[in-house]
């Protein structure tokens, strides 16, 4: 029987898988009274992710947790594509040095002690309520107010209100199904078999030294290396194998036999997927708003799934926290579906095109495609980065007068010093930030920026960079401020003082 409550927060996160510990993180560091909840007691003890990149190293690196994560991250080797043949056929590699963001591009991680330090590191936030075992089992909203009616596990139920919710609560999403939001279905629905095996020395010598990708027609398969002597192959399962048979110990090292035998590890997990491209047709009804795989799910041949729900985490939160303080319309969140639903679709695009090389079954169609794409590296396999399959925004709360920096991810440069050498991140912080290019006039006569965004000079007179990162990103945009939101992504840019002055009013106008 669900009892009426007066218990009220700001927000609850339904779901505490890394979407929503990130997102309650992110609240928690403002202070926001939340209350996050899942059905489940403990973190789920198998890797589903791993491979994680830069930008959310980055967000982990503003939540003060990048370092623990770091325990548990390798850098991710470049993969190479093998065609019908045999036949290196391209490579798909992580953008190089100096590195952008100021992390190793790509990484691949073990995803349940990283999930237990983002965890942790909302243990550290006084104005979050983690309650476990607890499942939203109904959802109702009206206009001053979301309702969930939350049970626990020994029965009882109680009604708890929150100006908004964030649905982090996964594919399966009970509050999505609750409010009858449907996926739009980008077309890709294949079955795989995730294998993880942690292998002995032996077994580590025979396998390749880098990340693969065999385009075999007859059984399609991804290697990956992880961290320390974790392994994982992706195998595509062929029409007709009986998913839960092909999950069976001698079945997978029947699978395996190319590369090991069962001398050579243990298997850790073996487990048959749906690898599909789903997008929720509305991330927002009201003052609840989805997130991660509650929202999206994608083939996950780049390794992007959590990233994209840790980016949705990122997206939303600092326009939840102005909203909630006040600071900004409700219709500021508006843009949260705007921005991210775009990118999502845009991303799950390009990893389905890669999905559709990678699963091509019909022997003579695999011959045509590894011409083709040796024919667009000019007859030798080429290299493409991961970083630059990601799209930048392309939509929503950024600049109307356009240039291609907009909505793409502002660099980090290494600052230097007297006293050593730190990321522009914990110099400036991940507030609103203005970058201003030391060598240019606009560092000297620009007024000082509106309170709320912190100013910076890179170059010049004021802090200097280690690599250039920052100077060349200038050029390389023709302009010499930019202005860059909490998620790091910029807003827009200008070339002198005029253009930053009207470029500030904007923002002003749009965000108040
Ligand atoms: C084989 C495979 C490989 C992958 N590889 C990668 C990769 O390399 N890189 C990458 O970035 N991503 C990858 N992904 C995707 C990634 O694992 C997911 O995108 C990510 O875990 C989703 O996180 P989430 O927090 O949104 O959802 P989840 O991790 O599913 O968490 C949802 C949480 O909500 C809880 N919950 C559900 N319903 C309720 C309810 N009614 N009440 C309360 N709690 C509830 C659940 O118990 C769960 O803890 C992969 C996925 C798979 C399957």
């Amino acid at each position: 029987m669900s009892a009426s409550s007066a218990e009220h927060h700001r927000v609850v996160i339904v779901g505490f898988g890394p979407t929503g510990a990130v997102t309650a993180s992110l609240l928690g560091r403002e202070g926001i009274s939340t209350l996050a909840i899942d059905r489940a007691r403990d973190i789920y003890d198998k890797p589903r992710a791993i491979a994680l990149d830069h930008e959310i190293m980055r967000l982990f690196d503003n939540l003060g947790i990048a370092a623990e994560v770091g325990r548990f991250v390798a850098p991710f080797p470049a993969s190479e594509h093998f065609g019908a043949q045999g036949q290196l056929i391209r490579r798909i590699d992580m953008v190089g040095e100096p590195y952008p963001l100021g992390y190793t591009p790509s990484m691949v991680f073990t995803q349940p002690p990283v999930e237990q330090v983002m965890r942790d590191r909302v243990a550290g936030c006084p104005s979050v309520t983690v309650e476990l075992g607890t499942t939203l089992v109904d959802i109702r909203q009206d206009a001053q107010r979301a309702t969930v009616v939350l049970q626990q596990d020994n029965g009882t139920t109680r009604d708890v209100t929150a100006d908004y919710v964030i649905a982090c609560d996964g594919a399966s999403s009970t509050v999505r199904q609750k409010l009858g939001i449907s996926f739009d279905d980008l077309d890709f629905d294949e079955p795989w078999l995730v294998v993880d095996i942690n292998v002995n020395a032996g077994g580590a010598g025979k396998l390749p030294k880098t990340a693969a990708q065999f385009c075999n027609p007859a059984r399609p398969t991804t290697y990956i290396i992880g961290p320390g002597n974790h392994r994982r192959f992706e195998i595509m399962l062929r029409p007709g194998e009986d998913r839960h048979a092909m999950e069976r110990p001698e079945q997978v090292w029947q699978l395996l036999s190319p590369w090991l035998s069962p001398d050579d590890g243990e298997l850790w997990r073996a487990a048959s997927y749906r690898f599909h491209a789903l997008v929720a047709n509305r991330w927002r009804q009201g003052r609840v708003l989805l997130a991660g795989d509650a929202a999206h799910q994608q083939p996950p041949f780049i390794g992007q799934g959590m990233c994209q729900g840790l980016r949705d985490a990122a997206n939303l939160s600092w326009k939840l926290v102005r909203v909630l303080r006040g600071q900004s319309p409700d219709t500021l969140l508006d843009s949260y579906e705007a921005e991210r639903g775009t990118h999502v679709r845009e991303l799950t695009t390009r990893i389905k095109a890669i999905g559709r090389v990678i699963c091509e079954q019909d022997p003579v169609a695999a011959a045509a495609r590894d011409a083709r794409i040796l024919a667009e590296g000019g007859g030798a396999p080429r290299t493409i980065t991961r970083q630059e399959i990601v799209p930048p925004l392309t939509t929503g709360l950024l600049a109307s007068k356009p240039n291609a920096a907009n909505g793409t991810l502002f660099p980090q440069p290494w600052i230097v010093s007297d006293g050593g050498r730190a990321l522009l991140d914990t110099i400036a912080g991940s507030g609103w930030r203005l970058v201003r290019d030391g060598r240019a006039d606009i560092a000297h006569d620009a007024a000082p920026p509106p309170a709320g965004i912190t100013a910076v000079t890179i170059g010049g007179s004021g802090l200097q960079e280690e690599s250039g990162v920052v100077a060349r990103w200038f050029e390389r945009h023709g302009c010499c401020a930019a202005l860059v939101r909490p998620d790091h992504y910029v807003y827009g840019v200008a070339r002198d003082a005029p253009e930053l002055t009207a470029l500030l009013g904007e923002l002003h106008d749009r965000l108040n």
